[in-house]
């Protein structure tokens, strides 16, 4: 019974209010109990449950009253002193157990006979009443008795609607009475109560007879004083429920309305009048459609509250709908939670929207591809999937700001969503990546000119930025599905492949899919994670190729990085190098190099009479990274090696920049005491002037000029000034490539330092350097015969092993 009580909406919400005090009493062993007690109500009781603290706050006369009333089963009020505050008492009678509530009187309504701290506010006694109505309900006449109570003169009564005397909660019950005897002619008995104006209550049982046209109803009053206290506690309960923000209504087992508030009035739309004693599914056919039709035709005997969300068709607002279903009636609040709702779509808004530009995120768009994937209509045709990143978007963002770049990309969204249709999905997959789906494409060919209006739109038209006019390009990478992918990450990935491929291609460039593009990136993928692996392992292999003198003295050697990968095999720095650097690994694996080799040849030359140089490659990602001094020191301080026989081959492309802190460090290098060269001489943009200025001491003449030489003149040309130039400017110039004795022979007439080439040695492993540079270093013996063709045997001759294999060391002097 307790259980059911604090079940009840009503008392629940009263048990947990901070403000109210009030109580739910029981008369146990004779004595004054509290089940349980508002919050308010416990902190001034001090939580005890026993009659003592009722005792005491109210002393032996009222606590008397209060638990007669309760083993009788009826309800009482009164007023009592609490310190100095006057407050009244109200005990309402509750499936068994006692409602009591306190509150505060206004100091002016302070009773004359506090100590008597009874005054039960009972409305006239009336007797009988009599109404005659006709079949709508309007009263052609009325009982002296009624007009006593209603406070005017009966006559007054006529014509007016006597539901407007009708208590407003049970207007139901008055209708289902006229109904009863419109269509019936024997009597028929019920129960409702009347108002006055001055609010006060009069509970009357009734018998209704009508004859076709008019109705007569003869009304009783019922054992008032009880039921006087009752209906002012139920009046207070009906103010509550009146003054809340929620829509309330209590209905019955069969759907009708017997009570329904102000707000509840106003959710559907209709007086209240018009609501009591209706179903509440024939007043408001919407509701039918949300849970609490199922609630309730499943409620009937089940005590289990409900709750559940619906949003109001008419109006578009969400509410909860919390049913607490009793014996006989089901109370149903519905609270306006729209707010809440909103700020929950805008949360959804958010995570699937990027907040810049609006567009939709990457999540959006899995989720909607996934859906798109999944439809009947679009599986049967092409969708098109269009990958796209902005070419320079960088360079704008570092020149201009982020605040900049942060428009820029606002005004690209809207030109990528002004070139295509409403119905295809422009996405910002991250910084300057976008997506565009294309739902039901015909083929390639639509897609691909989509991509070249996409590339149109975001390059032809400069973008007005901080008073400039600024142009961008956009790299397109076009999958189609099914054709391309038959699912939305491969659809993507894809996608991606071919943007990359645009992007390799040159600016504004649209490339289409196709199975070969994700062949050779998959490769790359690879290979990048072979690297990873080798490098954070240390397991970089280094070959050395030999630098000549013209005397064929080996002078120095240049250090060449080679991967091995998990098959065994050893993959050439052209298809690593490219990949190291993209990814940043070539910063990591330029240094393991460095060392490794300094280490090395470091060891060789305490074997060697005359120790020779070592020259290694550095990346202009590491030039740029900033950390090259520091590594340099690092390694010459760890390995002992020194500086002067260490020499940097440099590329010319980040030298020709001019960035002044790449100049910095060059000079710091230059004063430890390291050479620096220029590699690929030739191939780039940089002139010997411009070298000048630079802390370099030699060059590097590139292959391409060598194997042309001594034949074509373009080149003979090119290879003499620039020799000549270099000597001038006080340069060193290494010849690399050399291949045949003619180009040996032209390349030590035009006056080159040092020769580097398969013809002289090719690269080799460390061991094979080993014993390559010890059979040279027999004194005296040593002169350099370079072969054309394959390598005779030559009795006085020693071949130096499959590394060497074309170089034979000529016992001969020369
Ligand atoms: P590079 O600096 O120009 O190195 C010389 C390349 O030419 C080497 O190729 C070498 O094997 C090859 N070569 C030497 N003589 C001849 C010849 O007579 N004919 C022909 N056809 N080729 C010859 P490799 O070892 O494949 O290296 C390729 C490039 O990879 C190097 O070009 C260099 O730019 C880069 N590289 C190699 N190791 C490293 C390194 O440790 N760090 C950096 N940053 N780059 C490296
Ligand atoms: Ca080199
Ligand atoms: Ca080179």
């Amino acid at each position: 019974m307790l259980q059911q009580a604090l079940h009840d909406p009503l008392v629940a919400e009263l048990m947990g209010s901070h403000t109210r005090v009030s109580a739910l009493l029981t008369v146990h062993d004779e004595g004054l109990r509290t089940l349980s007690a508002s919050k308010h109500f416990r902190q001034l009781l001090g939580h005890s449950s026993n009659g003592q603290a009722l005792l005491a706050r109210y002393g032996q006369t009222i606590t008397d009253n209060l638990q007669s009333a309760l083993s009788e089963g009826s309800g009482w009020t009164g007023s009592v002193r609490i310190q100095a505050q006057w407050v009244s008492l109200r005990l309402l009678p509750w499936n068994g157990l006692g409602l009591l509530e306190e509150t505060p009187l206004q100091p002016k309504t302070e009773p004359a006979t506090p100590s008597a701290a009874v005054g039960l506010d009972f409305p006239p006694a009336v007797g009988t009443l009599v109404l005659h109505l006709n079949d709508q309900g309007i009263i052609l006449g009325a009982s002296e008795s009624l007009g006593v109570f209603m406070g005017q003169e009966s006559s007054e009564l006529k014509g007016v609607d006597a539901l407007n005397l009708v208590y407003r909660s049970d207007a139901g019950q008055f209708k289902r009475l006229l109904d009863q005897v419109k269509y019936r002619t024997t009597a028929s008995e019920g129960a409702f109560r009347m108002r006055n104006a001055d609010n006060q209550v009069l509970l009357l049982d009734w018998t209704a007879a009508g004859d076709g046209n008019d109705i007569i109803l003869v009304g009783r009053q019922s054992q008032h004083h009880v039921e006087a206290a009752l209906l002012q506690s139920e009046e207070r309960i009906n103010s509550i429920l009146e003054s809340m923000s929620d829509a309330f209504f209590a209905i019955d087992l069969h759907g009708h309305i017997s009570y329904v508030n102000a707000k509840g009035a106003e959710l559907l739309g209709k007086p209240a009048q018009l609501l009591l004693g209706r179903v509440l599914w024939d007043r408001a056919p919407q509701m039918k459609k949300t849970q609490l039709f199922h609630t309730i035709n499943q409620a009937k005997g089940s005590l289990q509250p409900e709750t559940f969300q619906w949003q109001n068709p008419q109006d578009e607002v969400w509410y909860q709908i919390k049913a607490y279903p009793s014996q006989d009636l089901i109370s149903v609040f519905f609270t306006d939670i729209s707010t809440i709702k909103r700020s929950e779509n805008n949360m959804r808004h958010q995570a699937m929207h990027d907040t810049l530009t609006g567009l939709p995120n990457r999540l959006a768009l899995s989720q909607v591809l996934d859906e798109l994937l999944n439809t009947q209509a679009v599986t049967q045709m092409n969708m098109g999937l269009l990958f796209i990143d902005l070419d320079g978007f960088k360079a704008v963002n570092d020149t201009l700001g982020h605040d900049k770049g942060d428009e820029l990309l606002i005004a690209v969204s809207k030109r990528l969503k002004g070139v295509v249709r409403n119905s295809d999905i422009v996405a910002r997959l991250s910084g300057d990546e976008f997506v565009i789906t294309l739902p039901y494409i015909p083929g390639h060919e639509a897609a691909f000119n989509v991509g070249r209006k996409v590339v149109d739109a975001v390059s032809k038209r400069p973008y007005e930025l901080a008073d400039k006019a600024i142009y961008i390009g956009a790299s397109v990478g076009v999958a189609l599905y099914p054709e391309d992918a038959q699912d939305v990450e491969s659809l993507l990935k894809h996608a991606d492949i071919a943007m990359y491929q645009a992007k390799q291609a040159g600016k504004n460039t649209v490339r289409m899919f196709h199975s070969a593009m994700s062949t050779s990136l998959q490769t790359k993928v690879n290979l990048e994670n072979e690297l990873h692996h080798a490098i954070v392992h240390d397991r970089m292999e280094l070959h050395y190729q030999p630098r000549m003198n013209p005397q064929g003295k080996v002078c120095a050697v240049e250090a060449l990085a080679r991967l091995r990968n998990t098959q065994g095999d050893l993959v050439a720095p052209l298809h690593f190098i490219p990949i190291a650097e993209e990814t940043g690994l070539i910063i990591a694996m330029g240094a393991q190099v460095l060392k490794k080799a300094c280490e090395w040849i470091g060891q060789l030359n305490t074997e060697l009479s005359e120790p020779i140089g070592l020259s290694v490659n550095v990346s202009g990602i590491q030039l740029l990274d900033g950390h090259l001094t520091q590594t340099v020191a690092d390694v010459l301080r760890d390995t002992g090696f020194p500086p002067h026989l260490l020499e940097l081959e440099l590329t010319e492309t980040v030298l020709m920049q001019n960035h002044e802190s790449v100049h910095e460090d060059l000079v710091t290098l230059h004063n430890m005491g390291v050479h620096l060269s220029i590699d690929d001489f030739g191939t780039g943009y940089s002139s010997l002037s411009m070298l000048h200025k630079l802390p370099v001491q030699s060059i590097k003449l590139d292959r391409s000029f060598v194997c042309e030489l001594p034949n074509t003149p373009d080149s003979v040309i090119i290879t003499r000034t620039v020799l000549a130039m270099a000597t001038a400017l006080g340069l060193g110039v290494v010849a690399e490539g050399v291949e045949t004795d003619e180009q040996r022979d032209f390349l030590i007439d035009s006056g080159v330092q040092e020769l580097q080439g398969f013809g002289l040695a090719k690269p080799m492993t460390d061991t094979d350097l080993q014993a390559f540079l010890k059979a040279q270093n027999i004194p005296g013996k040593l002169g350099l015969h370079l072969l054309a063709g394959p390598a005779p045997t030559q009795p006085s001759g020693q071949a130096l092993g499959a590394g060497i294999g074309q170089v034979v060391l000529d016992a001969k002097p020369n």
